[in-house]
């Protein structure tokens, strides 16, 4: 499992944020459209020249990738008609005239997998799949974006269930496996490898193993 670390920036915002969006249908990856702006000339922007809460994404990523968070889990302000249904994430940067930074891609990844991780039906769009507009940008590596996540998905089944050797009284367990960090073997096997009685209750779906003779 991927650990984010997500910063908090101290954004000030014009009242108090509004509950979650009631379902998240799609998470929308947006730029910026300036080359240079970070989330607090972001957050100034939306606040003061859009007249909006403060900054509209819901995360934003860095340049050198970090990932902060805006409106975090809250009702978010990115594609008109979609903000009851998707969460926002603002990239920094220009990409109709700038390249996206592999800093930038691996955390797009890490954050929408995670994401993903909550909402497993969650489409992943591009802005301009939504509405008409250049954002994020022909630059934007969404192929890159989607490939790392279905990567990630594969790893992540790799790594739910790995086999490993698990050996009892010097006896080799069959079908040992570990997922999420717990080693599964199958309870006759090492029953059978430490001479013990293995009993099953049916009616109350009791296993047991018992040494004393
Ligand atoms: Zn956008």
């Amino acid at each position: 499992m991927t650990k984010l670390n997500i910063v908090k920036p101290s954004l000030k915002f014009k009242y108090a944020l509004d509950p979650p969006p009631s379902k998240v249908v799609y998470l929308v990856q947006h730029h910026m459209a300036h080359k240079t702006w970070g989330i607090h000339e972001v957050h100034d922007f939306h606040k003061n020249s859009r007249g909006w809460n403060g900054i509209g994404y819901n995360w934003w990523i860095g340049f050198d990738g970090t990932i902060y968070e805006g409106r975090g889990f809250h009702y978010g302000a990115g594609v008109n008609g979609h903000n009851h249904d998707s969460f926002h994430i603002g990239y920094q940067g220009d990409f109709t005239q700038q390249q996206m930074t592999d800093a930038q891609i691996a955390s797009g990844i890490a954050l929408n997998a995670w994401l993903l991780g909550k909402y497993p039906s969650a489409k992943i769009v591009g802005h301009e799949e939504l509405a008409s507009t250049a954002c994020p940008g022909r630059y934007f590596r969404m192929d890159e974006l989607k490939q790392g996540l279905s990567r990630k998905g594969a790893d992540n089944v790799k790594q739910d269930s790995e086999k490993v050797n698990v050996i009892v009284n010097g006896k080799q367990i069959k079908d040992g496996k570990l997922e999420n960090g717990v080693t599964y073997v199958p309870l006759r096997a090492v029953g059978d490898a430490l001479g013990a009685k293995i009993g099953w209750n049916k009616g109350t779906k009791t296993a047991t193993l018992d040494t004393k003779v």
